[in-house]
């Protein structure tokens, strides 16, 4: 059921659950402050009690619910990439729940970049919103992978659909350098050169998973076998799912997409194919490796998520 803001809120205000679309995929939305509507998104979701949410807000008013610590590298990082697909991790404040941040004593905030969700936070203050799928499926981009994963147990604010279609990227603002725990479309260039600050990537770093607690999951993982592959497949296979990027690979037809170097839409249908390849009792997709990291761009997000989709 898609449903209006007015709605949504008042759901929401009632302790309830909205799926919320934003400019990166779709969140399960519920009362960041109201425990019980957060315990209840963990258990729909399976959603390991150790692995922190994204509190969702709409004015920067906002943010002094949620953290002491606005200093000047907060306020030039919102001020540079709010609203937008850009979460920052800081200190929380005691007055929010454990259960939102798994325990931690950071919270994880972001101001996402869609106008209706922006007017619900309006009217609902901060809200969680972890990616609307079940714990450990691929996120959710449209209304109908909403409702693959929860049947109708939820409504759908009403809105365009996200724009992205990967998550967001994930920064820790209390080190020095910046520590990105989560690569996405805001990259470390983008950050060093909007705020001149220095940034440095985990993703490589063996403490990452201390420090960014959703890697120690699978991910984005659809029930179809991930592969990447560096050249063309000397046979095509008609119950496989093929994902392109090159000139000389072959041209999109039935299950096989070439993007032909257009990775801002490969991101934003990767996790689509992913459902459609299971939906379609599709056993294998195979991924052209994409190109070493162009470092402006979406490239590097969308390696993980392939790698980690392909990771046994
Ligand atoms: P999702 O909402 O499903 O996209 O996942 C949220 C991501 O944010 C996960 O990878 C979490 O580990 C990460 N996250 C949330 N809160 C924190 C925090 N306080 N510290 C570090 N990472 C966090
Ligand atoms: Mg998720």
């Amino acid at each position: 059921m898609i449903v209006s803001v007015q709605k949504a809120a008042d759901i929401i205000k009632d302790g309830g659950i909205v799926a919320i679309p934003t400019e990166t995929v779709y969140g399960l939305a519920a009362d960041a402050f109201n425990v019980e509507a957060v315990k209840k998104t963990f258990d729909t979701k399976g959603r390991p009690a150790d692995n922190p949410l994204i509190v969702h807000i709409s004015r920067l008013e906002q943010l002094e619910l949620l953290t002491d610590h606005i200093d000047q590298t907060t306020e030039k990082i919102t001020k540079s990439f709010w609203p937008g697909p850009l979460t920052i991790v800081i200190h929380k404040k005691s007055s929010v729940p454990d259960i939102v941040t798994g325990g931690l004593d950071s919270v994880a905030v972001r101001m996402p970049n869609h106008p209706d969700t922006l007017e619900l936070i309006n009217q609902t203050g901060p809200v969680t919103a972890p990616s609307a799928n079940r714990s450990g499926s691929p996120s959710a981009t449209r209304p109908a992978h909403v409702e693959n994963d929860f049947g109708s147990e939820f409504p759908v604010l009403e809105g365009v659909y996200p724009s992205l279609g990967i998550e967001s990227t994930v920064l820790d603002i209390r080190t020095e350098p910046l520590t990105i725990l989560r690569p996405g479309a805001v990259t470390a260039e983008m950050i060093e050169s909007a705020t001149g600050l220095k940034v440095k990537s985990a993703e490589k770093s063996s403490d990452m998973k201390r420090h960014s607690p959703g890697s120690r999951y699978t991910h984005y993982k659809p029930a179809a076998r991930v592969e990447i592959i560096l050249d063309k497949p000397d046979k095509m296979d008609r119950n496989s799912t093929y994902i392109f990027h090159s000139n000389n690979m072959p041209r999109s037809q039935a299950s096989v997409y070439n993007y032909l170097g257009n990775f801002d839409k490969l991101a934003h249908d990767l996790y689509d194919h992913f459902r459609q390849a299971d939906h379609s009792g599709h056993s294998q997709i195979f991924i052209e490796k994409l190109p070493d990291s162009q470092k402006s761009s979406i490239i590097s997000a969308l390696k993980d998520r392939i790698e980690r989709a392909s990771s046994d």
